[in-house]
């Protein structure tokens, strides 16, 4: 395996490198660094955010800075501040050890001065937007004349947010220039033009997009009516209470509403979007990356200038037009080595879009049912538990404990302590989700379809989940199957989740399995079975087939013999047609764009 230290780059490099931790050059650094530093060219990389592309192009462009020459040798043209903030602090990370070097990095949105002084003092490499460095020009406060490097990071993201004339006229600014850099996370005809014009013969290097498309991250798809997206939203949050994650929207409007209405509801969240200046947005990431917010509210050009690697979670909240665009959101959980989820909330129209990032990027997305009420609940019970459990109190709180706590609970039974301690804790929660609807779109059409006697697949909720010890889908099979003798091919679309678990089964099985289950227990606990649509109907008290036991006599008498269903029947997926056709309110917004 190629390590840095085999690379031939400069010792200061490598020296910092290894201080930075990294071990091995990712396989864009493995392909670029060793052409560039033995035989300069123009090059193409095609490679994403968290590929290690800034060291890519970064360590190879600080190898080849003359420390003594006082001029600027090496430009770096990318298309927001804050990536530009970001590959300054990684450059000041990787020529730590370069006596002499200067690296600035100039963009817009805070006054022209500072800059000004910065690139006066004789920087040899300047990390610039392309507007904040024509400003600079005209001003004549840097000259390019010497600039022999020149690279272009992110560059379809610099032209689509129409940067295509300040970039050629940077690049005819410099008369010197021998070696252009082009990366760019997608390849398309602008980019491929700026290429054919200012470039001579290149070398094209990609990442593979099964690299980038990365296997730790849980693909999950959730649908709903367009008017139910921010309840849904809601949801997502309020069942993955240790959420550390980014919500997408499409446009500005969107990024701002939906913080507000979050925050509104006491969430730490703040939005990230291009029209906040400059310091409220440092503020924005300096408050996430030390975990004061919970959620960045962010739209896809923002949040190129987020560098976090923790990320537990990705919320599209509505899917990208572009695929490669999901693929770039996704990358930004499941870093590191750690594993991450990306939620997409969609219409049933929009499921079209699910299936086209699926083939695109080769990626395997799971249909999740939005969560109820009472999932929510449970889920954050076990959050709060697990919460205690792992507390440690600083050693102070032992004084207090004893002084005031404990003497004024002395007397009072500890499961009653407990129980109102978690009351406390959960009251919100339960009081917000008392009566809450089923968002899954299509709910309604599916409890038509079986009063009428459409039966074909039913979906069953079982009160088991991860939490118990069923840790995927094929132990939640295995513990049915073996406990009801039916064949496996009768259970299909298996979601467990943390605390229960649901799977579809012919109508005729279903009641089989219900009562044959609610007679088990699992690890001590009973088993507490039914339909996933009884539950919803049962709890918003609708007269319609109320608990199993009600109206369900004749197919209960159907399906009560084992011997009714044949062992190699196959049984229909659900039918997402169906559900198409019921969603009268999916108004499409592929279109629509709004860019930073
Ligand atoms: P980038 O794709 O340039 O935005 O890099 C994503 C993150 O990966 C940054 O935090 C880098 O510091 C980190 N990184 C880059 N190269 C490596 C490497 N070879 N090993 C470990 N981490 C790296």
């Amino acid at each position: 395996m190629i390590s840095f230290s085999s690379l031939s780059l400069r010792e200061e490099l490598t020296r910092a490198v290894s201080d930075m931790g990294f071990e091995t050059p990712t396989p864009i650094q493995q392909k670029v660094i060793p052409q560039l530093l033995s035989q300069p060219s123009d090059i193409i990389g095609l490679a994403q955010t968290g590929t290690g592309k800034t060291a890519a192009f970064g360590l190879p462009l600080l190898h080849h800075t003359d420390v003594a020459q006082k001029h600027v040798q090496a430009l770096v043209l990318s298309p927001t501040r804050e990536l530009c903030m970001q590959i300054q602090e990684e450059f000041k990370k990787y020529g730590y050890y370069m006596r002499g070097l200067r690296t600035t990095a100039v963009y817009g949105g805070v006054p022209i001065g500072g800059q000004i002084r910065e690139v006066k003092a004789h920087p040899q490499v300047i990390v610039a937007t392309p507007g904040r460095l024509i400003d600079l020009l005209e001003r004549k406060a840097l000259s390019l004349e010497h600039v022999q490097y020149v690279v272009l990071d992110e560059a379809d993201e610099m032209l689509n947010m129409g940067f295509r004339e300040d970039i050629e006229f940077i690049l005819k600014n410099t008369p010197n220039r021998q070696y252009t850099w082009l990366f760019s996370a997608t390849m398309n005809n602008d980019v491929r033009n700026i290429a054919k014009r200012f470039m001579s013969k290149w070398e094209e290097y990609a990442v593979a997009k099964e690299n980038v498309g990365n296997e730790n991250i849980d693909h999950q798809y959730y649908v709903t009516n367009h008017h139910n997206r921010f309840e849904t939203l809601r949801r997502l949050l309020d069942f993955t209470p240790g959420i550390y994650g980014i919500v997408f929207t499409r446009t500005k409007q969107d990024c701002q509403d939906i913080a507000e209405k979050l925050m509104k509801a006491g969430y730490h969240v703040s939005p990230l979007h291009g029209d906040m200046d400059q310091k409220m947005r440092s503020k924005v990431m300096e408050r996430f990356k030390n975990k004061t917010l919970q959620c960045i509210i962010a739209t896809d050009v923002a949040a190129r200038g987020i560098d976090v690697n923790d990320i537990t979670h990705v919320i599209n909240y509505e899917l990208p037009d572009d695929p490669e665009v999901y693929t770039h959101r996704s990358g930004r959980t499941g870093r590191a080595g750690k594993s991450g989820i990306c939620m997409s909330i969609v219409t049933p129209k929009e499921i079209s879009g699910i299936r086209q990032v699926e083939r695109l990027s080769k990626t395997k997305f799971h249909k999740s049912d939005i969560p109820d009420g009472a999932e929510i609940v449970r889920k954050k019970l076990f959050y709060y538990l697990e919460q205690i459990e792992t507390a440690k109190p600083e050693s102070d709180f032992g004084k207090i404990y004893q002084s005031t706590i404990h003497e004024r609970f002395e007397d009072m039974d500890k499961d009653e302590l407990i129980r109102r301690l978690v009351w406390l804790q959960l009251k919100e929660t339960m009081e917000a989700y008392n009566e809450a609807e089923d968002l899954n779109a299509g709910f309604e059409q599916r409890g038509e379809n079986r009063q009428r006697g459409n039966r074909s697949n039913v979906r069953l909720f079982i009160n088991i989940g991860m939490k118990d010890g069923i840790t995927s889908a094929e132990k939640l099979l295995a513990f049915i199957t073996d406990s009801t003798d039916i064949e496996p091919g009768l259970i299909d679309r298996i979601t467990v989740r943390d605390l229960s678990s649901f799977f579809n089964v012919s109508g005729s099985a279903a009641e089989f399995i219900i009562q044959t289950m609610s007679q088990k227990k699992f690890k001590g606990r009973k088993i507490r079975m039914e339909e996933a649509e009884q539950r919803d109907r049962d709890r918003s008290g609708s007269g319609a087939g109320r608990g199993f036991s009600g109206n369900n006599s004749e197919n209960r008498s159907r399906g009560g013999s084992r011997g009714g269903y044949p062992s190699n029947r196959s049984f229909s997926r659900d039918n997402e047609g169906n559900r198409n056709r019921n969603d009268r309110s999916g108004s499409q917004k592929f279109n629509r764009r709004d860019r930073d």
